[in-house]
């Protein structure tokens, strides 16, 4: 049989089973979302309000009930936008000369207190990776205490081929520098400092430097709780200014913290800092919408749905043009979910677990509106069967694959499957795992409270297209339209592709809301002890 045959037939059984979902609506979502009066989904601004409402409004007209606050489709996310000012100071002072360091050209960070004025001055102390591992064996804290102190570290993780030891190539979350200022935090440490090298960083000081010498939204501190004085960065050169005042150098002290037997080392030089920060509240939301399963015993357990509508707003002209109007990113996601969502509440029989629709905000700040929902869900995490992200469609036609990474790391993945092959869909593999873009979108918020969950991607095969077209398109998007105000909709989009995904999601959807147990993740998987720990069903 010829493989066009093939996808001809089984597109057809496919979409007998699928609800009408249509490309058209698809189609005009994005437009409306992605169009200059919504004033580039900026959070806080009257984008959002406009933007906000109309899904609000399009889940009402679609009857999936509002699970919102107080009977509304929203979730007030309250946020703080802090912005460290360029009199920051930081100094290190030891047996000779202190060493002084110059905001942006030799440090960046921010205060996680959440005030205009932070200072400290403690003992530094290096702390290899910053790793606690215990399913791999690893930690590099060994029995130091570093309570009050400074944690100097690298970025990204032991380096190893052997899949045993953190994912092999892959990155895990243990190599990310958030889990690195997490885990000083977790150890009551004052301030957390990262030593950059342009390898373990994955890239220059220039993205460091772009990404964090601006407002930095964090989600409001409840009172008392701990948090770092500072979290930050040193480039390469001021690292090894710093280690130098102990006898030690960058190369040494990363070849020393790829050993499993890595103690921290005190460096024998006090670190101080003020950091003069600009703090101001900032007011968003979620916009939660859901469809009621149909079992009385299943029925207050749940699938996700999620999307982020927030995008970057008006900011710098280029070209002459202010808006940032994010139309592939993320107005197209925000499309599907709402397609999918009528599609799901005008279902004659209802399945037997819940969909909850869930648009998230200030995924662009951090997965802020993800992370906000994980601590405040409205479903528990043990209850939610899975969560399905959507972020980022080229409305280019029809592919042959799809890119559905992390789902091999649960137990919902012969589903996953099933599903590709009822469609005609190859599973492709993630192009990139070294570069940790799992930890890097809002799916990982749930995946952290241990929801199965990942996010669904396009392939790069588009039906009728060479094969080098897919490929060709997404390089020139990164390099000219990702994250610029050129990220406009097209009259010419083809929206066949995005109504298959949603099929394909709704297809998803509905396997997790009627499967006899909830997934899980593998074993060994990192994120298993948070699904056993949010009271999953076994
Ligand atoms: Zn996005």
């Amino acid at each position: 049989m010829k493989p066009i045959l093939l996808f001809v037939m089984t597109a057809g059984l496919a979409a007998a089973q699928a609800a009408p979902i249509e490309a058209f609506r698809i189609r005009a979502h994005t437009r409306f979302l992605a169009s200059d009066l919504m004033e580039g989904r900026g959070v806080g601004g009257r984008g959002e309000l406009l933007a906000t409402e109309y899904l609000a409004t399009q889940l009402a007209l679609s009857r999936v009930k509002a699970a919102g606050d107080s009977g509304t489709y929203f979730q007030r996310v309250p946020l703080v936008g802090v912005e460290t000012q360029p009199a920051a100071r930081l100094s290190a002072a030891g047996k000779g000369n202190p060493a002084e360091f110059r905001w942006i050209e030799d440090f960046v960070g921010v205060t996680h207190r959440q005030q205009t004025q932070v200072s400290f001055d403690a003992e530094a102390v290096f702390v290899g990776h910053g790793i606690t591992a215990p399913e791999y064996n690893w930690d590099d804290f060994k029995d130091a205490d570093v309570r009050g102190k400074v944690v100097v570290l690298f970025t990204n993780e032991p380096q190893s081929e052997d899949p045993k030891l953190f994912g092999g190539r892959a990155l895990t979350y243990y190599g990310r520098w958030t889990y690195k200022y997490e885990e000083a935090r977790r150890r009551g440490a004052a301030a957390a400092i990262i030593i950059h090298t342009t390898p373990t960083a994955g890239y220059g000081w220039e993205v460091v430097r772009n990404s964090w010498g601006r407002e930095d939204p964090q989600v409001a501190l409840a009172a008392g709780a701990p948090a770092l004085a500072f979290a930050g960065w040193l480039t390469r050169e001021a690292g090894e200014r710093l280690l130098a005042m102990s006898g030690h150098g960058v190369d040494a002290l990363l070849k020393a913290s790829e050993a499993r037997g890595f103690r921290p080392i005190p460096l024998g030089v006090r670190l101080r800092g003020a950091i003069p920060s600009r703090v101001r509240k900032i007011e968003t939301r979620n916009v939660l919408g859901i469809v009621p399963g149909s079992d009385p015993a299943l029925g207050d357990e749940a699938v996700i749905f999620s999307a982020h509508w927030d995008h970057l707003g008006i900011g710098p002209a280029v070209n002459g043009d202010t808006i940032y109007n994010g139309a592939v990113d993320n107005a197209t996601g925000c499309a599907i979910l709402l397609e999918i969502a009528r599609a799901w509440a005008a279902l004659e029989t209802k399945p037997k677990r819940s969909a909850l629709f869930l648009f998230v905000t200030a995924e662009e700040g951090g997965l802020r509106g993800s992370e906000y929902y994980a601590a405040n869900p409205v479903i528990p995490p043990g209850k939610t069967a899975v969560a399905l992200n959507f972020d980022a469609f080229h409305p280019l036609g029809r592919t042959k694959d799809i890119v559905v990474s992390g789902s091999e790391r649960t137990t919902f993945r012969p589903m996953v499957e099933e599903a590709a092959r009822r469609f005609g869909f190859t599973i492709k593999p993630d192009p990139r795992p070294e570069q940790g873009s799992f930890y890097r979108s809002d799916h990982f918020s749930f995946a952290k409270v241990g929801i199965p969950a990942f996010s669904v991607h396009l392939g790069n095969e588009f039906l009728g297209k060479p094969p080098e077209y897919g490929a060709e398109v997404f390089k020139e998007f990164n390099a000219k339209h990702y994250h610029q105000p050129s990220d406009e909709f097209r009259e010419d989009w083809d929206f066949a592709g995005l109504e298959q995904v949603a099929r394909f999601g709704m297809l998803l959807g509905r396997m997790a809301a009627t499967a006899a147990r909830l997934p899980t993740w593998n074993p060994g998987d990192e994120f298993l002890a948070a699904r056993e720990k949010s009271g999953v069903r076994p």
